[in-house]
Order: C-alpha cells, then sequence, then structure tokens
C-alpha cells in the first residue's frame, strides 16, 4: 500500500475512537513525509533533536512536531521555540529547562509535556516510576512553572510478540494516568493523553486504552539505518 492509503487506513481503523494517529517519519526524508501530509496528515513523530531541526525547517509549519526520542537537557534549545509536544519527558530537570526555554523564546502557546513511565522490561528504556512521576508533579517546582503544560503519560513496551505480556503492560501505563489523573489533574483537562502502541501492538493498546498510538513502519515501511 502507498503512504496516502496507510494514512487513510489508519484513519478509518481510528475513527470511532478516541485515539489519534502519530506518524513515526524518523529516518524517512522529508519527500516520504510529504506524502503522508498531502494525505492529510499533520501530526508526524521524531526520536532525535537533529533530525526534527531538519525536518522541521523542510516542511510546512503547520505540522505538530512531537519529539517522542530520548531528550537531553543541552538540546531543549534547538527544539523549544516550534516543538508542539515532548512526549518523553523524564526528570523534573527536563522539564525546568523546557519551561525556561520556552519562555525564553516568548512562544503564545506552551510546550505540551507527557511524562515517560517506564513500563518495559529492558532496563535500557527511559522513563520514570510512577512514584516518581507522582513527585515531580506534587513539587513546588512544577506547580510554578507556566510555559509547559501536562498533556499525559507516554510509554514503550517491552519489545515482544507475547500479547498477554503486552495487555499487562499497557494496562500498567493505563493505571498510572487513572492514578495521576484521580489525584493531581482532576479538574485539569488538559491531562488526558495515554500514548502507547506502535506499529505491531497498536492494535491492543487501543483495546487497551491508548489515545495516541505511534506508528512508523506500519505507515512508511521498514527504516533502513544504513543509508544514513
Ligand atoms: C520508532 C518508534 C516508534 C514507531 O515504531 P514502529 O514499530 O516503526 O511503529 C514508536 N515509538 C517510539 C518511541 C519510537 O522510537
Amino acid at each position: 500500500m502507498s503512504i496516502k492509503e496507510n494514512i487513510l487506513y489508519f484513519d478509518e481503523q481510528l475513527k470511532n475512537t478516541p485515539c489519534r494517529l502519530v506518524g513515526v517519519s524518523k529516518t524517512h526524508p522529508v519527500e516520504v513525509i510529504k506524502e503522508a501530509y498531502d494525505a492529510g496528515h499533520r501530526l508526524f513523530g521524531e526520536n532525535k533533536v537533529q533530525e526534527l531541526i531538519d525536518k522541521y525547517a523542510k516542511l510546512p509549519h503547520d505540522i505538530a512536531w512531537h519529539l517522542i526520542g530520548h531528550l537531553q537537557t543541552n538540546k531543549v534549545k534547538y527544539i523549544a521555540e516550534f516543538v508542539d509536544t515532548i512526549q518523553s519527558v523524564d526528570s523534573l530537570k527536563l522539564l525546568k529547562e523546557i519551561n525556561k526555554r520556552a519562555e525564553m523564546f516568548g512562544r503564545t502557546h506552551p510546550i505540551n509535556c507527557m511524562l515517560q513511565i517506564s513500563i518495559a522490561d529492558e532496563e535500557t528504556k527511559f522513563g520514570m516510576t510512577l512514584k516518581e512521576a507522582e513527585s515531580l508533579v506534587q513539587s513546588e517546582e512544577f506547580r510554578s512553572m507556566h510555559y509547559i503544560r501536562l498533556t499525559g503519560v507516554m510509554g514503550i513496551a517491552t519489545n515482544t510478540d507475547n500479547e498477554e505480556k503486552l495487555r499487562q503492560e499497557f494496562r500498567q501505563l493505563r493505571s498510572c494516568f487513572d492514578r495521576l489523573k484521580e489525584t493531581y489533574f482532576f479538574a485539569n483537562n488538559d491531562f488526558k493523553e495515554i500514548s502507547m502502541g506502535m506499529t505491531s501492538d497498536w492494535r491492543i493498546a487501543v483495546e487497551e486504552g491508548s489515545t495516541m498510538i505511534r506508528v512508523g513502519s506500519g505507515i512508511f515501511g521498514a527504516r533502513d539505518y544504513s543509508k544514513k
């Protein structure tokens, strides 16, 4: 199927759900992203800062760019002017820097941020525990930030085809979200996103309450890292 057909396919699949599609365009050139754009898609995710900057410069500015990969504090300044959402916030220190840079750029809209929660087995995957997330949102410093908006949580499940295991990890993220929502964001309508599910497991993620699936190869085809 063409990229356009893939976009239309996902639009159709998600039509009666609360879930949106993030087109994960990492490693793919701008011409390819433009095909998805021309099919009406406006929400894209990248995992590397430099690649995000290059693509932002070359593509139309009504794209909402989501950073979905690990972000080093010293690189926040390169994306703070234009990024729509940073899904991979994993520390208070990083959030403080995002808030500071958003203020310096005088943004009219706050930067949307999501807390990355660790749900997978692999210890290499970034993310916070629920406890760490709770202490972050309870801190004085967090409450005094006005240039960021916390919109929800994000998680990356274990790379496995064990459906029960995936379901369990998605449920864990969902329950983290519920806990934070009920305890700290009950009256806050901005806090509403659960970003989970990728090409191989998005159907399960949607069944478990995902509001944002991040699909790369399922739209753009396999990634070829050797070309870089
Ligand atoms: C690459 C990536 C995806 C998309 O992976 P696919 O399997 O190609 O759909 C989703 N989320 C994150 C954080 C990624 O880095």
